[in-house]
C-alpha cells in the first residue's frame, strides 16, 4: 500500500510519502539504541514532566490534530476531538501513575531481602492501525516511555501525517530525539525490524494476518509481543433490560468511528421475548442517523477510511444476503456522491452457523440474532473465533454473574458499552490477540520483571 494521505470524503490524494530506505531505517535504529542508553537513566519525575507537556500540547492544538485525523481516515471531527482529549488523558494518567505501577515489590523468601524490580527492555516497535490514529499510538507510547523504553512507530500507510505529528508532539514535549521515532515504511519492511537485535519487543494492533505474521517472526527471534486484533463483539439484550437505554448504547457502540472499531458491538443477540420491540427501537435509531461530511457537526457517520474497506464490507454484506440474510435498512454503498460512504445497515435472519455469523464487519453494519434464553445467548456469543469484549444488558444479578463467568472475552461490560479506559486493562483472548494495554498491567508488558535476592 502506498504511503499517502487520501481524503476518504472526496477521494482526493492530498500527499504522498516515500518509504524510508534500508539505510535510513538503520540510522533510526542506531539512534534509538543510542538514545535508550541515556534515556533509561532518566527519572520518573523527568519522564512524567515530558509526558504532561505532551498532554498540554495535545490540548492546545486539539483542533489541528482532530482535523488531520478526519482528513486522513474520515472519522467525524467531533469524535476526533474526543480522541485527542483521550490521548491527553492517557498521558496524564501514566505520568501520574507509572512510578507507583513500577515500584519495587518486596516478597519474603529465604533472602535477607527479595523483591521484584521493573526495568525497561529497550527499543519497542509498535505497528499501529489507522482507525484511532492518535489513541492507538498514545496508549502504547505513554506507558512505554514512562517505563524507560524507547519507541519506534510503524503506523498504517493511510495516516502518515498523523504518524509524523505524534513524533513531533513528543519531541516538542521535551523527550530526547530518538526516544520516539516514526518510521514511514511499508508493511513488508516490518519483518526485518522485528528480527533486528536492537528491537527488543513488538506490539501490533490490527488484523489477524498482520498479527500472525509479526508474531511468527518475533517467535523465531524469541521476542515478546502483544497483539490487539479483530473482534466481533456480542451485545446481548435479555428480557429484563432497559430496552431504550440498550438501544441507544447499541447505536453508539456499533456506529462509533463510522463502524470501524475493534470493540464495536457487531452481533446483537436478543432474547425472543423482547426481540420485536428491540428491533423496532434499533431500526428507528438507524433511520435517524446522518451520513455525510465528517467535518460537519450534523454528521453521525462519515466515510469509511479507504475504498478497499468499503469494497470488502459490501462484499461481505452481499454474500450474507445471498445466503439468506434480510436487510432491514441500508445494504449497499452510497454512490451518489464521491467518498467511501456506506449507510447504516441492519441484517437479520442470518444463519447462526454460517461463516457470515463468524465474521467481523468493519463498518456500520449490524447483525441481529434472536435467541430463546440466556444459555443460547451465551452459546452464540462464544461461537466465534474472537474474544475481545462483550456487552450484556440485564437487570437480573444471577444472569449478570453467569454472563461474567461464561463469556469468552477479554472484557465483559454489564449494562454499558465496551470501551477503553486508561485505568482498566484492555485486550483480548482467542484470535483477538493476547497481552494487555492500559492500566497497571499495560505498563508491565514491556518491562523486565527482575527478581532480586540479597543476603
Ligand atoms: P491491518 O491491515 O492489519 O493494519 C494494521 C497495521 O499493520 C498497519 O500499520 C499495517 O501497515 C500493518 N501491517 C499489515 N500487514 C502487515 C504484515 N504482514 N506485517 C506487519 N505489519 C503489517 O489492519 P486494518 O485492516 O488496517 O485494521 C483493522 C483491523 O484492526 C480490524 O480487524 C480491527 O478489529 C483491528 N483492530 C484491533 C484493535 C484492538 O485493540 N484489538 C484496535 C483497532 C483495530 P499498512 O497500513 O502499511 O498495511
Amino acid at each position: 500500500m502506498a504511503i499517502a494521505t487520501i481524503n476518504p470524503a472526496t477521494g482526493e490524494k492530498v500527499a504522498t510519502f516515500e518509504a524510508l530506505t534500508t539505510a535510513e531505517i538503520a540510522a533510526k535504529l542506531a539512534l534509538a539504541e543510542q538514545t535508550y542508553q541515556q534515556y533509561r537513566q532518566t527519572t520518573f519525575e523527568q519522564r512524567s514532566s515530558w509526558l504532561k507537556k505532551a498532554a498540554d500540547i495535545l490540548d492546545r492544538d486539539q483542533s489541528k490534530y482532530a482535523a488531520l485525523m478526519t482528513l486522513e481516515m474520515g472519522k467525524t471531527y467531533q469524535s476526533a476531538i474526543a480522541e485527542v482529549k483521550k490521548c491527553a488523558l492517557v498521558c496524564r494518567f501514566y505520568a501520574d501513575k507509572a512510578a507507583e505501577f513500577l515500584a519495587e515489590e518486596v516478597v519474603s523468601s529465604d533472602a535477607t531481602k527479595s523483591y521484584l524490580a521493573y526495568h525497561p527492555l529497550g527499543t519497542i516497535l509498535a505497528v499501529m492501525p489507522w482507525n484511532f490514529p492518535f489513541w492507538q499510538v498514545f496508549r502504547f507510547a505513554a506507558p512505554a516511555l514512562m517505563a524507560g523504553n524507547v519507541g519506534l512507530l510503524k503506523h498504517a500507510s493511510n495516516v502518515p501525517q498523523c504518524a509524523l505529528a505524534i513524533e513531533k508532539i513528543l519531541l516538542e514535549a521535551g523527550f530526547p530525539e530518538g526516544a520516539f521515532q516514526t518510521l514511514l515504511i511499508s508493511a513488508n519492511q516490518v519483518a526485518d525490524l522485528v528480527a533486528d537485535d536492537r528491537v527488543k519487543a513488538a506490539t501490533l494492533t490490527g488484523s489477524e494476518p498482520a498479527g500472525a505474521s509479526l508474531a511468527e517472526i518475533a517467535g523465531k527471534n524469541i521476542k515478546k509481543t502483544v497483539l490487539e486484533l479483530g473482534g466481533s463483539d456480542p451485545f446481548i439484550v435479555l428480557d429484563s433490560a432497559d430496552l431504550e437505554a440498550a438501544a441507544t448504547m447499541a447505536i453508539s457502540s456499533r456506529m462509533l468511528n463510522n463502524g470501524q472499531s475493534c470493540i464495536a458491538a457487531k452481533r446483537f443477540i436478543v432474547q425472543a421475548s423482547v426481540s420485536d420491540r428491540f428491533t423496532e427501537l434499533l431500526l428507528t435509531k438507524f433511520q435517524a442517523l446522518t451520513v455525510g461530511d465528517p467535518m460537519s457537526a450534523e454528521t453521525d457517520i462519515g466515510p469509511l477510511a479507504t475504498t478497499s474497506i468499503r469494497e470488502e464490507l459490501d462484499q461481505q454484506v452481499q454474500k450474507a444476503i445471498q445466503q439468506g440474510a434480510k436487510v432491514l435498512i441500508g445494504g449497499k454503498p452510497i454512490t451518489e456522491s464521491a467518498g467511501n460512504y456506506y449507510p447504516p445497515t441492519l441484517l437479520t435472519s442470518i444463519d447462526q452457523s454460517s461463516p457470515t455469523a463468524q465474521e467481523e464487519f468493519f463498518g456500520p453494519v449490524a447483525m441481529l440474532f434472536t435467541v430463546p434464553d440466556l444459555e443460547a445467548a451465551i452459546s452464540l456469543s462464544n461461537h466465534i473465533p474472537f474474544g475481545l469484549g462483550a456487552s450484556a444488558w440485564t437487570e437480573k444479578t444471577d444472569e449478570q454473574q453467569l454472563l461474567i463467568k461464561e463469556i469468552e472475552a477479554g472484557a465483559v461490560f454489564i449494562n454499558g458499552m465496551v470501551k477503553s479506559d486508561p485505568r482498566l486493562p484492555f485486550g483480548g483472548i482467542k484470535r483477538s490477540g493476547y497481552g494487555r494495554e492500559l492500566g497497571k498491567l499495560g505498563i508491565r508488558e514491556f518491562v523486565n520483571i527482575k527478581t532480586v535476592w540479597i543476603r
